[in-house]
């Protein structure tokens, strides 16, 4: 078990498709640790390539929010349908310290794998179904960043470079 450093906003990991897991049989190391990971930075949501690893995987959990669920890992997962509109300020842990208005789908059908590889297809919705659509964000090489108008980001221009800068000189 441990802790891993976190991504930032301008690395090139954060801008690839992932590829999909294949060998279930060497994860439970790196999901343990994309837990404590998650845990540690107090977020809800963490994708793989969030710690530098070019897998299509997330852990998930909500459950210190009023929605009662389990964590949960979600495999080589895909968007299949989406219903509604919702807009909810998110943060990243990728890109500490800016909180945007994203405009997000209120539902959605999922389709994932868990660590064993068995196969689902379910309908989520509320924060869940919000943290799914920021994490195959994530898999997908996507950012909230990507999700405001120039307008908007212009305003976190000068945090947005320091970001980047500090990837540089740590
Ligand atoms: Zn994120």
């Amino acid at each position: 078990m441990a802790v891993r450093e976190v991504v930032k906003f301008g690395d090139p990991i954060l801008r690839q498709k992932m590829r999909p897991v294949d060998d279930f049989e060497k994860l439970p190391d790196l999901i343990q640790d994309m837990f404590d990971t998650m845990y540690e930075k107090e977020g809800i949501g963490l994708a793989a390539n969030q710690v530098g690893i070019n897998l299509n995987l997330m852990v998930l959990d909500i459950a210190h929010t009023e929605e009662m669920d389990d964590p949960m890992v979600c495999i080589n997962g895909t968007i299949l349908d989406s219903w509604g509109e919702t807009i909810l300020d998110e943060g990243c842990l990728s890109i500490p310290g800016i909180r945007l208005d994203i405009k997000r789908a209120e539902k959605v059908r999922y389709a994932y794998q868990d660590i064993h590889g068995n196969k689902f297809e379910e309908e989520f919705d509320g924060l869940l179904a919000k943290v799914i659509q920021h994490e195959t964000d994530h898999l997908n090489g996507k950012l909230i960043t990507d999700r405001v108008s120039p307008l908007k980001l212009n305003q976190h221009k000068k945090q947005l470079e320091q970001i980047v800068q500090n990837n540089f000189t740590v």
